[in-house]
């Protein structure tokens, strides 16, 4: 069955790649229509409840929506930024960082001279350090065009991309332990040892360094607030309809075709899924052998095991901080733990109870998970609207998990025991499910600095009316995805045409 309005663009996948592209467009006058597989729209920036509270399935915290800075230039344009309730986090630490059963609790601090500042009580003599480190993660920054929201070419990149995040540590410093504490909650980037650029690192520090903040009561306002600019401008959003087939002809894309059977046509397409996904539903000789076999290839980052608890009022003493802790100062050993020592590290993010402040009301703990702890039940898919049981034995692992995590938490946080009044678990099938990226990977493609040009993803594709945006283009969290939504806008309305307008 064809609908009979052809839109300017459709947009495959409503996360905050695609709802925030198709708001850029639809601010151009283009008729814009988003198909998106669930119920909520937004991908990563899903809420959910229990007992009443709110919880984010996946983003917690986002830098650089202080006043002026580049995420909030773009919300501001975007329409959203006023209507966003924030939570600043502590200038003094938005994340501190614990190793072991040591006390110490390493700050990391909003504001690059507080960063320092902050550091220098546990590494007095570091000074020269931790400035080269500002210095070049500055460095980094002004070496992306698009993140000081100015036009800029490949090769500004090119001469920054190749460093490594290890090696660059060691050129900086040779105190391992600065080196743990800079790198401990390297769980936001998914960091590998020798595979992470600095890059990576420095950009999301960066932005959090600039202003770390939490979007209240969940992240799915951003996507809710997104929504209502479409609606504003005209733009369609179809939910709870999967997209199944890209369906190529003569050189173009001309329609895709949903679950339920519909073709939706269309002048230009734009996909916010994972490119293997993508590639899944294109059918088009254009797409060569090769460039498949090089995208099924590519390594994932690590997927997540997420706890979330409802706590007992006023028990739990909030910390307006994320907590970070890695068993040992071996920060990249997470990424490959045997399951028999699991947990080998794990981040806190506790929102505050209203009615008695001081104290949290919740509680979300994530730890990395491998996929092939539950691949076993690979062949099952389950997600609001498509609910199906994956049976006791799955129940079983997830409980057992809880109960494993929990006992590592107490150690820290001792009040939490006996205070949980509730607590619902996701896996990597969850991410898989809810968002479509294969194997639940935390932020889809891994950025390998030996590897730059296989697992970058380009905004163009070799068909010219298919374009991508997302988490796998360039960078991922929140930032990284506006950043790119950015530069798949510019690919259709110019690039010095859009910054002119966000930046004016
Ligand atoms: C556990 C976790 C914690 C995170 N924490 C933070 C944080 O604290 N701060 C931060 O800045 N970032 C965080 N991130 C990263 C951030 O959430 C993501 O990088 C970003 O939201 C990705 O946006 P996206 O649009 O690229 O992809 P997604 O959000 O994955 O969106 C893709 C969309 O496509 C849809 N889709 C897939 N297949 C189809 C299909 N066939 N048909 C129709 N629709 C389809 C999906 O349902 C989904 O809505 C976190 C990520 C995870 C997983």
């Amino acid at each position: 069955m064809q609908t009979n309005t052809k839109y300017d663009v459709v947009v495959i996948g409503g996360g905050l790649g695609g709802i925030l592209t198709a708001v850029l467009l639809s601010k151009e006058g283009m008729n814009v229509c988003v198909v998106e597989q669930d119920k909520q729209i937004g991908g990563c920036l899903q809420t959910f409840s229990v007992q009443k509270k709110v919880f984010d399935s996946c983003v917690h915290y986002i830098g650089g929506l202080g006043d002026g800075h580049t995420l909030n230039r773009i919300f501001t344009y975007a329409g959203i930024m006023d209507k966003l309730e924030l939570k600043a986090y502590d200038t003094n630490a938005f994340d501190k960082v614990a190793f072991g059963m040591g006390a110490n609790e390493y700050p990391l601090a909003q504001g690059f001279g507080n960063f320092q500042e902050q550091l220098l009580e546990y590494f007095p003599h570091e000074t020269m350090a931790l400035r080269e480190y500002i210095n070049r993660i500055k460095t980094v920054g002004d070496h992306f065009p698009l993140y000081r929201l100015r036009m800029g070419d490949a090769d500004e990149k090119a001469a920054v991309s190749n460093w490594g995040l290890t090696d660059t540590l060691n050129e900086i410093t040779d105190n391992p332990l600065l080196q743990s504490v800079l790198t401990g909650n390297n769980l936001l980037y998914a960091g590998v040892k020798n595979k992470t650029p600095f890059y990576l690192h420095a950009l999301v520090t960066e932005s959090y360094i600039h202003s770390s903040h939490k979007v209240l009561p969940g992240s799915s306002q951003i996507s809710k607030y997104l929504w209502q600019e479409l609606q504003n401008s005209g733009g369609t959003v179809l939910r709870n309809t999967a997209v199944t087939k890209v369906v190529e002809a003569d050189g173009n894309i001309t329609h895709i075709e949903t679950e339920h059977g519909e073709q939706i046509t269309g002048t230009q397409f734009i996909s916010n899924v994972h490119p293997q996904v993508l590639l899944g539903m294109l059918d088009s000789k254009i797409i060569r052998p090769a460039y498949r076999k090089r995208i099924d290839g590519l390594q994932q980052t690590t997927s997540t095991y997420m706890l979330n608890l409802v706590l007992t009022p006023g028990t739990v003493p909030m910390r307006h901080h994320n907590l970070y802790w890695n068993a040992t100062t071996d920060v990249w050993a997470a990424a490959e733990y045997a399951p028999q020592q699991w947990p080998v590290n794990y981040a806190l993010f506790f929102t505050e109870d209203k009615d008695n402040p001081g104290y949290a009301e919740s509680l979300s703990i994530l730890s990395y998970m491998h996929y092939s702890e539950v691949s076993k039940w690979d062949d099952s898919y389950n997600r609001t609207g498509h609910e199906a049981e994956r049976g006791d034995a799955y129940e079983t692992i997830k409980a057992q998990k809880a109960e494993q995590l929990l006992n590592k938490v107490y150690e820290r946080v001792p009040e939490l025991k006996g205070n949980i009044t509730a607590q619902k678990a996701a896996t990597p099938l969850t991410y898989r499910d809810y968002t479509g990226t294969p194997k639940g990977a935390l932020y889809g493609i891994l950025k390998d600095v030996n590897k730059p040009a296989e697992t970058t993803i380009a905004t163009r594709t070799k068909i010219p009316n298919l374009l991508q945006t997302g988490q796998n283009v360039n960078l991922h969290g929140v930032l990284g995805v506006s950043i790119t939504a950015l530069a798949t806008t510019a690919e259709l309305v110019g690039l010095q045409y859009l910054l002119d307008k966000v930046k004016p």
